[in-house]
């Protein structure tokens, strides 16, 4: 059976030299621990991301200064810097040229290749980290085997050519050292570089995981493991050792965002087992994600996904004639829309669209899409609303879920509320302003010891 551990260390986990160091000494403290990943230093993506917003060409510099200071704190205080400054210097040269030759405004392939600079920066810095301390290492460009289609912004992993490419190109150079290659990015047929959408290393550890039928994927972050709720949010927030599949999967959806949504995914398929822990304290132990745990609470967690978009189409003409779902659905769908919540009634439909998880490709397809629906019906729209949803087990079939949430919430205006055609999960919406209360006073009530 495989021991293959790969290994992913998030933003803040790699935002200088000293956190590098002390994922150095995660990694080598397990000799099965084969493949890192690595995500761009923290604030790095973010301002990569400002590069392609703006027009301001010196916007765009003062961007790129913040990167490349970032980026030479750690070179400078590499014992030999200078065995990656070529490196280092060719890619910040070629990221400079983007700039220089942009034009007023990018392509969205252009985007992509622009935020992959963070993560191809700190995983050579990393490696030379990891060489330093006298462990054979070597910087593997992940989009030679992360095949991807070309949605950029939020690319599809092409699972199968992944799972051929990295058997050929990867698991051969396993034997001799270890591997630091990137999360978030990857390559289309074309070798047009690609990104999975922000937060994407996770998903890129757990593909790489299932790619390489490897025994777990860790999650090194900058919190002690899954708690019952963003532990930003509450200071009652308690760390689960231990939590199914599905209920983490569920979880992620609804904007936990210690992990990225797709990364269970891979993890199911193949039953990897997935642990989230803190880098900064790997002795504080973490959660352990597997297919089948001791308990199944009903109550597991809370969720807070905010910038969701309620909308209601409504048609008093289709009073008892069939087909407006259908006609509504398929009108998003075919301005590639995907839908979240949907409440019905007879002659309306309610829905929310997650606006903060979509990139701009997406979201300039909303208004069109709603023009389209208003050919036939009246179509209204709220903005500035958060999704809570209460995360468990049963839910749909215990006594006193329901009864239990509107006491603890009476005096909250829930917008909308889907119950029951999930087991694992409730969800409501309340007003943007809300929710960080909503989330505090509801786990005072699920979770209090
Ligand atoms: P990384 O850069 O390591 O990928 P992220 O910032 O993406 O880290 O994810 C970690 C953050 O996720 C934490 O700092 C925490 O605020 C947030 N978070 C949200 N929900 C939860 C939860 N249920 N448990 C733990 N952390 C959570
Ligand atoms: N660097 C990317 C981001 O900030 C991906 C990641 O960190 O997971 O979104
Ligand atoms: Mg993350």
């Amino acid at each position: 059976m495989s021991k293959l551990i790969i290994a992913k260390f998030g933003g803040t986990s790699v935002a200088d030299f000293d956190a590098m160091t002390r994922c150095a000494d995660i990694v080598l403290a397990d000799e099965n621990i084969r493949v890192v990943v690595v995500s761009a230093s923290s604030g790095v993506t973010n301002l990569l991301v400002d590069i392609t917003k703006t027009t301001e060409v010196q916007q765009r510099y003062d961007a790129y200064a913040g990167i490349e200071q970032i980026t030479l704190n750690v070179l400078n205080r590499l014992q030999q810097p200078h065995s990656v400054a070529a490196q280092i210097e060719l890619l910040l040269g070629e990221l400079k040229a983007l700039i220089e030759n942009g034009g007023a405004v990018y392509s969205s392939a252009h985007k992509d290749l622009i935020q992959s600079f963070g993560e191809r920066l700190s995983s050579v810095l990393f490696t030379q980290v990891l060489l330093e301390r006298g462990s054979a290492a070597l910087c593997f460009d992940v989009r030679r085997i992360m095949r991807t289609d070309s949605r950029f912004g939020k690319a599809e992993p092409q699972i199968q050519q992944l799972a051929e490419l990295a058997a050929i190109h990867l698991q051969p150079l396993l034997v001799e050292q270890r591997i630091v290659t990137q999360g978030f990015i990857g390559a289309d047929e074309f070798e047009q570089t690609t990104t999975l959408g922000r937060g994407g290393s996770d998903y890129s550890a757990a593909l790489l995981a299932e790619a390489l039928q490897a025994a777990t994927v860790q999650i090194w972050t900058d919190v002690v493991g899954i708690f019952t709720t963003d532990p930003r949010l509450t200071s009652d927030a308690r760390c689960i050792r231990e939590i199914s599949f599905d209920e983490a999967a569920e979880m992620a959806t609804f904007g936990a965002k210690v992990l990225h949504p797709a990364t269970l995914l891979p993890a199911m398929r193949q039953n990897i087992a997935v642990f989230v822990g803190s880098s900064r304290e790997p002795q504080a132990g973490g959660t352990w994600i597997a297919k089948d745990v001791k308990e199944r609470p009903p109550y597991r967690a809370i969720a807070l996904r905010k910038a969701q978009t309620l909308i209601t189409v409504k048609s008093p003409a289709m009073l008892h004639a069939p087909g407006f779902l259908t006609r509504v659905f398929d009108t998003l769908s075919r301005h590639q829309i995907s839908v979240d919540l949907v409440t019905t009634s007879e002659i309306s439909v309610a829905l929310t669209l997650d606006q903060g998880g979509m990139t701009s490709a997406f979201s300039s397809n909303v208004e069109p899409a709603l023009d389209e629906l208003r050919t036939f019906c009246e179509v209204s729209v709220e903005e500035g609303l958060s999704l809570v949803a209460v995360i468990g087990n049963h839910l749909h079939s215990s006594k006193g879920v329901s009864g239990e949430l509107f006491s603890t919430l009476e005096r909250i205006n829930m917008r909308l509320i889907c119950h029951g055609a999930s087991k694992h999960n409730l969800c409501f919406l309340v007003q943007d302003s809300d929710g960080p209360a909503v989330v505090k006073q509801l786990h005072q009530c699920l979770f209090a010891a």
